[in-house]
């Protein structure tokens, strides 16, 4: 399929604030891959244009019953000065598999990674400089925009891709984060939706997210639907626990998100011949653990914050404190390891990056 472009002339165009304006998500770019599927056409005419609101019917069914899929990667600025993108098509196939779950339509992963290209090609000027930490998010949505309010699979979806610059997620520094475990709260069900990066498991959480903030913590972590004991994943993070002798990550059982910082851990932690299983942990293990001394370090993995060393659990009214709050040597290594093959400051031997 050939990708149209719309660009804005030269006076039109913005330019990338400076690194302390970014944050998370607050500031988009000049442009966005638009790309609208139904029934009859399939997916058709891709089309990079300016960047701006759509118009939605009050119908559209994505607004109703919540047909809406997304995903996040990152675009890096390397020290070349070439724009590196780590693992898109891992972020594009598991798109895919939220479609399939969501009964969306897939994406052509072929055409898409084009636009995402042509996207990035045009608004390069927005990937910020790689000194600093800083990259530029990139933001894949489906919704569901035919208009009805019968309970099905619509018909009609749009597809785009917007970019966000975002600064450093540590800029002051790489610090441990303090956890809140909710036996109050579940994010997902066995038979549920859990492993789609689907919108609606990410409004189910924000409650239990609000309790946890207004009490200090940073973020949530899951327990399993059923017992409440088996740990599950973080807010918008997958879980490690570093012990004595061994690294334990809870499987994919269907109802956490695979994620593909996750993988990448993974397969880093098997070149070091670190032994690592991928089994169900109790949180009662994890406290035990650190009370026998046993327990070295926690980190949380995702894309935002690559690698997040937690300092604290909280659970039931008790504490753990984890590695006396600090940094874990593994967290670290891992954190350097990563970003430096995501700036392309480093050789990739898994093949995981691609430069524009
Ligand atoms: N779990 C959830 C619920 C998430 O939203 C994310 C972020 N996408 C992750 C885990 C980490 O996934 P990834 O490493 O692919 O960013």
């Amino acid at each position: 399929m050939e990708i149209k472009t719309q660009i804005l002339p030269p006076d039109q165009r913005r330019s990338l604030p400076s690194d302390k304006a970014l944050g998370f998500g607050k500031i988009f770019t000049d442009h966005m891959l638009v790309m609208p599927y139904d029934a009859k056409q399939g997916w058709h005419e891709p089309e990079v244009r300016p960047y701006g609101p759509f118009s939605l019917d009050p119908a559209a069914m994505v607004l109703h019953y919540g047909q809406a899929i997304f995903e996040g990667l990152k675009a890096y600025r390397g020290q070349d000065d070439g724009i590196y993108l780590f693992r898109p098509l891992a972020n594009l196939e598991r798109m895919n598999r939220s479609a399939t779950r969501m009964c969306m339509p897939t994406l052509p992963v072929e055409t898409v990674f084009a636009g995402l290209k042509a996207l990035l090609q045009i608004d390069a000027d927005w990937v910020p400089p790689a000194d600093n930490g800083a990259s530029l998010y990139v933001r894949p949505t489906m919704v569901a925009t035919e208009a009805g309010l019968g309970v099905r699979p619509a018909m009609e979806y749009l597809f785009f891709i917007i970019l966000s610059p975002v600064g450093a997620y540590y800029p002051e520094g790489f610090n441990p984060v303090k956890i809140y475990v909710t036996d109050k709260y579940v994010r997902a069900v066995p038979g549920g939706v859990g492993e789609a990066k689907t919108a609606g498991n990410y409004a189910a959480s924000i409650m239990a997210a609000v309790e946890a903030q207004q009490e200090g913590f940073t973020q949530v972590l899951w327990l399993d639907a059923k017992e409440r004991r088996l740990v599950e994943e973080v807010g918008t993070m997958n879980i490690f626990f570093v012990f004595k002798d061994r690294i334990v990550t809870p499987p994919l059982s269907g109802t956490i998100l695979p994620g593909i910082t996750r993988d990448s851990v993974l397969r880093l932690l098997a070149d070091w011949n670190l032994p690592v299983e991928e089994r169900s942990i109790t949180i009662d293990e994890v406290f035990a653990a650190n009370e026998r001394g046993e327990l070295r370090e926690v980190f949380g993995t995702g894309t935002a914050a690559v690698i997040s060393p937690v300092g604290s659990l909280h659970y039931k009214g008790r504490d753990c404190l984890i590695n006396r709050g600090k940094i874990g040597e593994l967290a670290l290594r891992l954190f350097n390891e990563l970003t430096a093959i995501q700036y392309g400051r480093q050789a990739d031997p898994h093949g995981w990056v691609v430069r524009l």
